[in-house]
């Protein structure tokens, strides 16, 4: 990041800077930000520091399903009303907490953590794959212990999405689980984390599996 010949003192130079390295905060953004917070009383200021030095202390990864957690295993793994036999393939966790919105699918999930990118250069070895096959060949590394009869194809309805369902499936077809994805009633190159619920939940409700196609 280029040093700011600013007049601002060095510190307040240094928090404009972080925020301009926040996705979608340009230098503009960054300045109203750190006027906000020097305008703010301290307790208000620090309540900011304290819960971003938490997050940073107690979120990590749940050790089953790569979920976002403060526990491990994390709240939906240990859910025993979840039904384990039934695991959701998403993306990243905002997927999963949009399609949790939708309070119509009660299986548990598996993030992969990102998808195919060969552009980008993201090759199947960044996701989390090996996880979930260890997942459906050793039950007792399932949430509850239990087989999992179905997984879903849960990724985003584009490029990446569409080849990264079919690396997982491919990576499955050994394991001899069924195999479903979530019904197209998502048009093309819909985000699964901003489509709207009503649409999620019938692409739940209506999942096909994939010898169908
Ligand atoms: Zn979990």
């Amino acid at each position: 990041m280029a040093k700011n010949n600013s007049a601002y003192p060095d510190s307040v130079d240094r928090m404009i800077n972080e925020f301009s390295s926040l996705p979608g905060i340009g230098r503009r953004s960054a300045e109203r930000l750190a006027f906000h917070i020097l305008k703010a009383s301290k307790e208000d200021a620090l309540a900011l520091a304290k819960v971003i030095e938490e997050v940073k202390n107690d979120v990590g990864h749940c050790s089953i399903c790569w979920n976002l957690a403060d526990n491990d295993p994390c709240q939906l793994c240990s859910d025993p009303r979840r039904d384990r036999t039934r695991v959701l393939i998403v993306e990243q966790p905002r997927d999963l907490i949009a399609l949790e919105q939708t309070g119509m699918y009660r299986g548990v999930y598996h993030v992969l953590l990102g998808r195919l990118d060969p552009l980008a250069g993201i090759g199947e070895d960044t996701l989390t794959l090996d996880g979930l096959v260890s997942r459906i060949e050793h039950p007792e590394r399932n949430a509850g212990g239990e087989a999992i009869d179905e997984v879903i194809l849960g990724l985003n309805p584009d490029m990446e999405g569409d080849s990264t369902a079919l690396l997982v499936a491919e990576k499955l077809a050994r394991t001899g689980v069924r195999v479903t994805r979530l019904a197209r009633g998502l048009p093309a190159g819909t985000q699964i984390e901003y489509a709207n619920p009503a649409v999620l939940a019938d692409a739940i409700h209506d999942r096909r599996s994939l010898e169908a196609d």
